[in-house]
């Protein structure tokens, strides 16, 4: 009875409602945790279902908060269920987090991964984290409050940005983002009772196709920008700008390389128009949808076969959402050709916009 009591006043902030954060908030509302909060700013789309089970099928197009609240009300509606139904960032995470007791990371993304720790440090709250990729997953708790080491004591630099797909566009097992968030909530739990040994100054990582545990030692950096003993990061930064996003907002005007789908259906139905069009995507995801006319060329085999392409010849390349075809196109372009585009959205875009019996996945 005590500690359900003390799961009952425990207030824990869910970032993100996807692949980590359905099995985190199922389990925690079914253990009778007292308030969950939920940041989370996208809509529900068919290809999300194969791990995010907080939503169903009838939910998709419907925004991730509002879905997750239903679902967890379902299991126990005595969790009070607050929903923010936007994207956490500098201007609004201290006000999300400042209410809660505990926080928990199922971020995707690194930008907001270093957010989410920096906030918790300057706010002196624990940050359960976990993280996935395709077999792979990883979970641990920052709490420097606690004596531990922060997500920047283990990882001090992003990543180049690029250089790590997400896991729309990597790939995941979908069960995996179940034992990594299974594990999150476990700790959660645990800190909310005051129990066991935590993970904090501990870093497990997981490997489904191996089915093993690792765990290493994580100790404290005190030359840690924002949780060792001269910190320089004493408030919230451009995250975006960190991670070397340059991704201008959805409003803004066109970037000078991209076309959109429009475009590219106009270049494939005008023979005359002399424009090709190049999908980067991997053959099994060819296999799985693709646009007639398209040629395949993975952006992984480009180094190796750039030179059956012609430099002077236009190109309009695409790949699943845009990403890797940017890449391409900046691989391409260092090579002497001149006229590239890249196909804003790519074929999933395509899917939405031109021919909706092209699958989405
Ligand atoms: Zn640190």
């Amino acid at each position: 009875m005590a500690g359900q009591k003390k799961l009952r006043s425990t207030s824990v902030l869910c970032i993100g409602a996807g692949g980590l954060g359905s099995p985190i908030a199922m389990y925690l509302a079914a253990a009778g945790i007292g308030k969950i909060g939920i940041v989370d700013f996208d809509t529900v789309d068919y290809s999300n279902l194969q791990r995010q089970i907080l939503h169903t099928d009838a939910d998709v197009g419907r925004p991730k908060a509002e879905s997750a609240k239903e679902t967890i009300n379902a299991l126990n509606p005595h969790v009070e269920v607050i929903i923010h139904n936007t994207r956490i960032s500098s201007e609004n995470a201290f006000d999300l987090i400042r209410p809660y007791d505990i926080v928990v990371d199922g971020t995707d993304n690194f930008s907001t991964r270093y957010l989410t720790n920096d906030a918790c440090v300057l706010l002196k709250k624990p940050n359960v984290y976990g993280s996935i990729f395709r077999f792979e997953g990883q979970a641990s708790v920052f709490a420097p409050e606690l004596g531990g080491p922060c997500y920047r004591c283990l990882y001090p630099e992003p990543p180049p940005p690029g250089m790590v797909p997400s896991c729309a566009e990597g790939g995941v097992l979908g069960v995996l983002p179940g034992i990594i968030g299974c594990i999150q909530a476990t700790e959660i739990i645990k800190l909310a009772l005051g129990k066991g040994d935590s993970l904090v100054g501990r870093l497990l990582l997981f490997n489904a196709l191996e089915m093993k545990f690792r765990e290493l030692k994580l100790r404290r950096d005190p030359q840690c920008p924002v949780c060792g003993e001269h910190p320089t990061i004493t408030e919230l930064i451009d995250y975006e700008m960190f991670c070397g996003i340059t991704a201008e907002p959805e409003t803004s005007a066109m970037n000078p390389d991209e076309v959109t789908v429009q475009d590219m259906k106009r270049a494939l139905d005008d023979p005359k128009s002399g424009i090709k069009v190049i999908d980067v995507r991997e053959p099994d995801e060819y296999e799985i949808a693709h646009v007639e006319g398209a040629q395949l060329l993975p952006l992984g085999q480009l180094q190796a076969r750039f030179t059956e392409l012609d430099p002077n010849q236009q190109y309009y390349l695409h790949c699943h959402h845009g990403g890797r075809s940017m890449r391409a196109l900046q691989f391409l372009r260092q090579q002497g050709f001149k006229y590239l585009k890249n196909v804003k959205g790519g074929i999933s875009a395509w899917s939405d916009e031109i021919d909706h019996s092209v699958p989405k996945y």
